[in-house]
């Protein structure tokens, strides 16, 4: 007994040496709205926004390039928000630049009616020798009580220089992420005058740079406290848009190469993924509510993998915890951060991320690393697509078939919405159709080639829900019956996506028999039949995705097998072009 009590208590001890414990929010009424535990009425504003192009409106003009620039001079002059840097200091250090957001968060609110709830996540884990840590938050309460599940916008506050755990060198962090920071913040002094139906949280972590602990802190205490989340949306490098000599595939240009109009929405997986549709949600909520009214119209690129090669962000542990979630980067990057290169002469992750230069000797930044304009469209874009997010109609379920002509959805939708879409996808990460329909049993034309169908529900103000999962139509004849399709192989491959592909893509296989098998992979081969990669795979029975990562400089098409226990079950074509 005594050495299985040993046990137990050893196997305690090291899990809390090994992840984040004693999660805790410091405002028990921000824990409260988040679990959706409240009365909407105490938190109505005495002036309603609540009509979505009234919302929008709000939000293009309420974000100001200026007042981002403002955020940012106050982020920079804290030296380093490395998260084991200087707590108890009053002007430098992370524990000052925390205060200073919990104190906007505050300020915001009074100017709102007290609609603005600070608060922060505290816990323990040991970063950088430092004990305990704590996230910023602030929880802008829904007005629908009978809608509890709440949309989060956030970024890391936390900053570092050359070594990950040095404390005191300069880490003004301003693209990475001073940007994503002053982005937070700004949509919580517009958006907390909104009345949005579902709550809203916009929330700074910490501990990014050792390990997204911060992040990881509070995707586990929502699922522990069991807090609902529709959406994550992590902004994490939003605002350079110079490219530097390196950058992490997929890279931009070139060096000084410059890109204002573009943002990459990175999330996990391919097909029936809820992170990519959050993030085609995102697109088509710019793409309906915002391009038309914008003087610089943006390019939304959503893109094949969860992040860029060998990197990785806040979004991360929240899919893991399974909430849908995505991130928002630049186009252009300056650095791959792999600052143990003698080489490296990049800004991200050095003392270089600075917020621009003083070229003409007065001692004034004038010209700027951030582009405040860049990241106020791109504030812009988190802002419309989380209201409508925040307001929008419940996601319905659906079955789909499809016949010669047609495809035929039947949507379950208890709520009686009356209108609906329908997305087809086939071979890249956006969709080839959308139809409107007026009725939850509806037909279209049947796109040509093989696919991926999913739906949302339209409100009465033309606001579509979340996207549904993915699914593959089955086959029926004239009259509607199923036409038992016999799968010609036990292991079919499907066409990679996208393709062609840039750096990165998916590559996604049916199991239809589990075989009893040693070892099995994916074999990508040039077409001489040399070899180039084998990624490892377990079959699991249905759609299985693997992401295939190029990382090979040389353009053009590749074969890419399935091969168990030395068999190759089934083989395709691809294109790599850069
Ligand atoms: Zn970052």
């Amino acid at each position: 007994m005594k050495s299985l009590y040993t046990l137990v208590v050893f196997a305690c001890f090291s899990l809390s040496l090994l992840a984040q414990s004693n999660m805790l929010s410091t405002n028990p009424v921000a824990e409260q709205v988040m679990l959706g535990n409240y009365n909407p009425a105490d938190y109505m504003p005495t002036q309603v926004i609540d009509q979505p192009a009234d919302i929008v409106s709000h939000i293009l003009q309420g974000v100001s390039p200026d007042s981002l620039h403002a955020w940012l001079e106050v982020l920079n002059d804290f030296h380093t928000r490395n998260t084991g840097s200087d707590t108890s200091s009053a002007t430098t250090g992370i524990g000052a630049a925390r205060r200073w957001v919990y104190s906007k968060f505050q300020q915001f609110s009074s100017e709102n009616e007290g609609r603005l709830l600070p608060s922060y996540l505290q816990f323990d884990r040991n970063i950088c020798g430092m004990g305990q840590h704590r996230n910023v938050f602030a929880v802008l309460p829904g007005t629908d009580g009978n809608l509890d599940d709440m949309i989060l916008i956030e970024a890391h506050l936390d900053s570092r220089c050359e070594s990950v755990c040095d404390v005191d060198c300069q880490a003004h962090g301003m693209e990475d992420n001073g940007s994503g920071s002053a982005l937070v913040i700004e949509l919580a002094r517009v958006m907390s005058r909104l009345a949005l139906k579902r709550t809203v949280v916009f929330m700074c972590t910490i501990g990014e740079e050792q390990g997204l602990y911060g992040a990881d802190a509070f995707a586990k205490y929502a699922k522990n406290k069991g807090i609902k989340i529709r959406a994550v949306l992590n902004n994490d490098i939003v605002g350079g848009i110079i490219c530097g000599e390196t950058s992490s595939p997929p890279s931009c240009p070139g060096l000084n190469h410059v890109d204002s109009t573009q943002v990459r929405l990175f999330s996990a997986g391919s097909i029936n993924s809820p992170h990519k549709q959050l993030a085609r949600f995102i697109k088509l909520e710019y793409l309906e509510e915002l391009e038309d009214l914008v003087s610089v119209p943006m390019l939304l690129t959503i893109m094949s993998a969860e992040d860029r090669t060998g990197r990785g962000g806040d979004h991360i542990p929240f899919r893991q915890q399974g909430y849908p979630a995505m991130r928002f980067t630049s186009a252009n990057e300056h650095g791959n951060a792999n600052t143990s290169d003698p080489d490296y002469h990049d800004r991200q992750h050095t003392t270089t991320d600075i917020l621009g230069v003083d070229t003409d000797g007065d001692q004034v930044i004038d010209s700027f690393f951030v582009d405040f304009n860049y990241l106020s469209r791109n504030a812009v874009i988190n802002g419309v697509a989380a209201a409508m997010a925040a307001i929008g109609p419940k996601t319905p379920d659906f079955e789909t078939t499809k016949d010669d002509q047609l495809l035929h959805v039947n949507i379950d939708d208890p709520e009686n919405y009356g209108q609906y879409r329908v997305f087809f996808r086939s071979l890249s990460n956006e969709f080839d159709s959308i139809w409107t329909v007026n009725s939850a049993v509806a037909s279209v034309p049947k796109p040509a080639g093989g696919g991926w169908v999913s739906v949302a529900a339209v409100d009465d103000n033309g606001i579509e829900s979340l996207f549904s999962g993915e699914k593959i139509p089955t086959t029926v004849n004239a009259t509607g019956e199923v036409i038992e399709e016999i799968p010609a192989k036990p292991i079919e491959l499907f066409q990679n996506r996208p393709n062609p592909f840039d750096e990165a893509t998916n590559i996604d296989f049916m199991v239809h028999d589990v075989p009893v098998y040693r070892e099995a992979f994916i074999a990508i081969s040039d077409l001489n039949g040399n070899t180039i990669k084998r990624l490892p795979v377990q079959l699991q029975p249905g759609i299985n995705t693997v992401l295939y990562t190029h990382g090979y400089n040389v353009t053009g098409v590749y074969a890419y097998s399935i091969v168990v226990d030395g068999k190759v079950m089934d083989t395709k074509r691809m294109v790599f072009a850069n």
